[in-house]
């Protein structure tokens, strides 16, 4: 792992610094990770910008190139697996899923084709409306999904016909170097371009005058400042940003069926989901068979380090996040709340902290409204559905959410007065290849997933022309 290298022109890009890279497990130096220079990451511009206009023409290279990376990407997917586990903390088996995801990615967006539309086609006129790719493409990318944020920016970009330069979180490059190494010898030169260093380097890439679309995932506050930076040059911009996801249950839902579905999906991944539950509303009547339910669940999951067989649940991916989690179950015991389970940091190296159940919260409480981003669920009772639905919608944010009942249908009505991007009816996360995902509200702007994601590396262009 520790010659991992950039990629810039479908070559190896000399490095002249470096920083490390922690294992979360262990809090050992895992790696000496490539310090991109600004001069490094101009040249990494300038190849992306001299590749635009040969990979925007050549549809069937575009194809052929997605296939082939998608199988190389699949032949390395347990190398690419155990750097994931490593850098990010999650369990191998949800590493393997995430790389999964990512081969399903490179292979969906390689057989998707947005067809010219046909306004009018008469004797005297023809008018289409043709999508061009926007051009060269600046991808940043979080840490919680190193590979599966960085390709589901990168199938649709490529395969629109952009050309794309991508910078990972700088506690989590390594899956992405790696990735790039993998697409040397696939991927045209310039076209894919792969950087690694901290928020500087991301700044500079907003700046730079080569890339005319800013492709974002990341917090709500980096998203607002990269707004701001790309304004004045009027970049296109899609921000994946950060979620509360509320799951709304209703008086009929079934309680294992439930507290296995919002378990699963409050506390996969150490809780560090964009679209993680991150705040419960349950009907007061049924609160405690609820919690009872949970805390079981919480007790019986596996913490420990993300390679080992068994582990049900990693470390936190950093030492940021690890103490974040720990000031916000703090500032709920101070608040009222009480801890039904968990609460602490595991004693010993890694940032391990105990899957965590609280209870005596309400809105307001700041685990409750902000976005905890680990393993510690708030779960707040209510005696009115419409009344839970609007304290779920007094949020900044409107990411996901769910609704669990008995009652699909009854779900699925009551869904459309939710106010998140998604909204799911018993289960939460789950998607189909050709669904769409984005945020409302501070949670985004733009999706991605599905021909709405790749139209978004797109801009309309209109032929008219006059037959005579
Ligand atoms: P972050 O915003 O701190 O960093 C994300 C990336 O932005 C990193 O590569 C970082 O180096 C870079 N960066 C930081 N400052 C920058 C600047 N001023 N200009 C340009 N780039 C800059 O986010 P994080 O802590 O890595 O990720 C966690 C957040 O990401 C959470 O809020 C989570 O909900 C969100 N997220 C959202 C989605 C989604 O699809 N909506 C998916 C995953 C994560």
């Amino acid at each position: 792992m520790n010659e991992l290298t950039m990629t810039i022109s479908g070559r190896v890009a000399p490095s002249a610094a470096f920083y490390p890279v922690e294992d979360p497990a262990t809090n050992a130096v895992l790696a000496e990770a490539p310090e991109c220079s600004p001069e490094q990451m101009d040249e990494a511009m300038q190849a992306a910008a001299g590749a635009q206009r040969g990979w925007e023409s050549d549809r069937k290279l575009r194809q052929s190139t997605l296939e082939q990376l998608a199988s190389a990407v699949e032949g390395r997917l347990e190398d690419l697996a155990e750097v994931i586990t490593s850098e990010e903390g999650k369990p191998l088996s949800e590493a393997r899923s995430e790389v999964g995801d990512a081969v399903n990615d490179l292979r969906y967006f390689a057989s998707l084709e947005l067809a010219d539309e046909t306004v009018r086609e008469d004797e005297h006129t023809v008018v289409r409306v043709v999508r061009r790719p926007i051009g060269p493409v600046a991808a940043i990318t979080p840490w919680n999904f190193p590979l599966g944020t960085a390709v589901a920016k990168i199938a649709p970009a490529l395969a629109a016909g952009c050309t794309v330069v991508l910078k990972p979180s700088p506690y989590t490059p390594l899956a992405c170097l790696l990735f790039g190494e993998i697409g040397r010898g696939i991927v045209p030169p310039g076209v894919l371009n792969v950087l690694s260093g901290g928020n500087e380097l991301g700044m500079l890439m907003t700046e730079h005058s080569v890339p005319r679309m800013v492709s974002f995932t990341g917090s709500v506050s980096t998203g607002k400042k990269i707004a701001t930076a790309v304004a004045p040059d009027l970049k296109r911009l899609t921000l994946e940003l950060g979620g509360n996801d509320p799951a709304i249950v209703l008086d009929d839902f079934d309680l294992e069926q439930t507290a296995d579905g919002l378990f699963s999906n409050a506390f996969g991944n150490c809780g560090q989901i964009c679209v993680a539950i991150k705040r419960v509303y349950v009907p007061r009547r049924r609160h405690d068979e609820l919690v009872s339910a949970l805390v079981a669940r919480a007790e019986a999951a596996k913490v420990g380090d993300g390679h080992l067989a068994g582990t049900d649940i990693g470390p936190l991916c950093n030492k940021m996040q690890y103490e974040r989690v720990d000031e916000l179950v703090r500032d709920a015991t101070n608040s009222g709340g009480e801890v039904v389970t968990g609460g602490h940091r595991v004693e010993g190296p890694g940032y391990f902290f105990e899957p965590t159940v609280v209870v005596g919260l309400t809105d307001g409480a700041r685990l409750v409204d902000e976005e905890q981003f680990g393993p510690a669920l708030p779960i707040v009772s209510y005696d009115d559905v419409d009344d839970a639905i609007e304290r779920a919608n007094a949020s900044h944010f409107g990411l996901g959410a769910s609704i669990w009942t008995t009652d699909p249908e009854r779900g699925a009505g009551i869904a459309r007065g939710v106010e998140s991007g998604t909204v799911w009816v018993n289960t939460h996360q789950a998607g189909v290849p050709g669904q769409p995902f984005g945020g409302l509200k501070w949670s985004g702007i733009g999706v991605e997933g599905g021909r709405w994601g790749m139209i978004g590396f797109t801009e309309l262009q209109a032929i008219h022309v006059a037959r005579g």
